[in-house]
């Protein structure tokens, strides 16, 4: 299932960012790993600014890897923005769906 990632289209590039819903250049992050599932999964991918695809990341290596380095960097975030951040508290709820997604998707993809 190896592809190669396609070229991202005008339209996709200057679109809303999903996580804090501002006209940007985005990129797209794959929600399920592109190594397994490929770029098949055109709906499991959303349109991310560069600095949410960035706070994104860090907070999945944080939250679900429980990377060291990943949760100071995610942690003083926190603290600097506040628990009750808006934007905080859409990428914390990003990374429950995500984990729920590949949850799903792991059992469909070994389910024989
Ligand atoms: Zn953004
Ligand atoms: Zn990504």
């Amino acid at each position: 299932m190896i592809e190669k990632r396609r070229k991202t289209t005008v339209e996709e590039r200057v679109q809303v960012c999903h996580l804090c819903h501002l006209v940007r250049f985005c990129q797209r992050h794959h929600l399920l790993q592109f190594r397994i599932h490929g770029e098949c999964n055109n709906g499991f991918t959303l349109p991310l600014c560069g600095a949410c695809h960035e706070s994104l990341h860090i907070a999945l290596a944080a939250i679900v890897k429980k990377k060291k380095r990943a949760s100071q960097l995610w942690e003083a975030l926190v603290e600097a923005l506040g628990k009750d951040n808006t934007w905080i508290q859409a990428i914390e709820n990003q990374v429950y769906e995500t984990c729920e997604l590949v949850v799903e998707n792991e059992i469909k993809y070994f389910d024989y």
